[in-house]
């Protein structure tokens, strides 16, 4: 059967899909076209398709089930349909490898998704449980805030387990850390006022915005102590620093912006604890006000039982298509398996080894797009 399944992964149709997705532009907040799209191929080839508004009624999410009628789990696949707002670029196929806007990023993903689907109907393979297939809009910040997955999760449209086909595929991420996105604001009563006219013992602004870089790098060192296997350590990184209007004018406000990423699942809210405490400190020294003006988290810390079912069908997958398992490894970035994760099912993010994610040069191997297929197909037969 699992030779069966392998050979039924058509590389022709998984690309005219790949193609057909691209084809249609998607920027976030703006991908009801192609879900259109989605939809229609999933249906013509007689899948049951729902069409859930799940928070976002302006591009309807794409819910699809493969059903063997017989109990078991449900292996869901999800993806997000939505591409970064770049000028588009259309499909190509050319020297082996597929371009265009999305091809990386993840419709040639979710084009292997659907050629999965196709596989396991064409060989009769899925002998019990089910595969569902989502995809959704509301992915890519800073223009979508993932309210639609976060609906579909809501509104119970999930499986015992997920693949995701991110750009991903040299490790198997079994952990990953969490992030806050952060900005302070150093702020002084009063006006700004030319430096030769200040009076007397005026609180300084950008040596209060400095001291809290010093400090935050000084905290930084103590993070490195804070580590978990396959992801490294807690992390601190300032990326931007930004005060005053003219050389000879002193200020009212300073701004620091950067990353606070930890590697315990929860610590989010300590990390923020921890941080404000620290900028007290330096309001309290420097007669400033200091506040954290934002502290958004996209993500949080998570780590997979690499025992678990889905590793296992998963790994066992990957070596009958590939020869070996995949190296375990951390994943580098957050992406939606972490709010798959958060919200208690087993996420795995494997895609094929993609290139230009989020530029105008995406492009993907077409022999990855295959390879990818038949893991997703094999996996879904042995974990459902
Ligand atoms: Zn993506």
């Amino acid at each position: 059967m699992e030779d069966n399944i392998l050979q039924a992964v058509d590389e022709q149709r998984l690309l005219d899909t790949a193609k057909a997705l691209i084809a249609v532009p998607s920027p976030t907040l703006d991908a009801g076209a192609v879900a259109d799209a989605l939809a229609a191929i999933l249906a013509e080839e007689g899948f049951a398709v729902e069409r859930p508004q799940a928070d976002w009624p302006q591009a309807p999410a794409v819910v699809a089930r493969f059903d063997s009628g017989q109990p078991g789990r449900v292996l869901q696949f999800d993806g997000h349909l939505d591409t970064v707002h770049l000028p588009f670029v259309p499909p190509k196929v050319e020297n082996g490898h597929l371009y265009g806007s999305g091809s990386s990023d993840m419709k040639g993903g979710i084009a292997a998704f659907v050629e999965a689907l196709r596989a396991l109907r064409d060989v009769g393979a899925l002998t019990k449980g089910a595969v569902l297939l989502t995809a959704h809009d509301h992915h890519e910040a800073p223009w979508g805030d993932r309210r639609q997955l976060l609906a579909l999760i809501r509104e119970g449209f999930v499986g015992d387990g997920v693949l995701l086909p991110e750009y991903l595929g040299d490790a198997l991420p079994i952990a990953g850390r969490g992030m806050a996105v952060f900005s302070v604001e150093v702020e002084r009563d009063g006006a700004p006022v030319h430096e030769g006219l200040r009076p007397a013992g005026l609180p300084d602004v950008i040596a209060a915005g400095a001291e809290v870089v010093l400090r935050l790098n000084a905290l930084n060192e103590h993070l490195r102590e804070r580590t978990a296997p396959h992801v490294g350590s807690d992390t601190l990184f300032i990326g931007r620093i930004e005060g005053g209007q003219i050389y000879n004018q002193v200020p009212v406000q300073c701004r620091v912006e950067g990353t606070r990423r930890w590697v315990a699942a929860g610590s989010g809210a300590a990390a923020r604890r921890e941080m404000e405490d620290l900028l007290a400190d330096v309001a309290a020294a420097s007669g400033t006000r200091i506040r954290l003006a934002d502290w958004n988290m996209p993500g949080d810390a998570f780590a997979v039982d690499q025992n678990s079912p889905l590793v296992g069908a998963f790994q066992s997958a990957h070596e009958q298509v590939t020869g070996a398992p995949l190296p375990l490894g951390g994943k580098p970035f957050i992406d939606d398996g972490n709010v798959f994760m958060a919200a208690g099912i087993e996420a795995l993010t494997h895609g094929p080894c993609a290139m230009g994610a989020h530029t105008t040069d995406e492009q993907v191997p077409v022999a990855e797009l295959v390879r990818v297929a038949k893991v997703y197909a094999l996996t879904a037969q042995t974990f459902c």
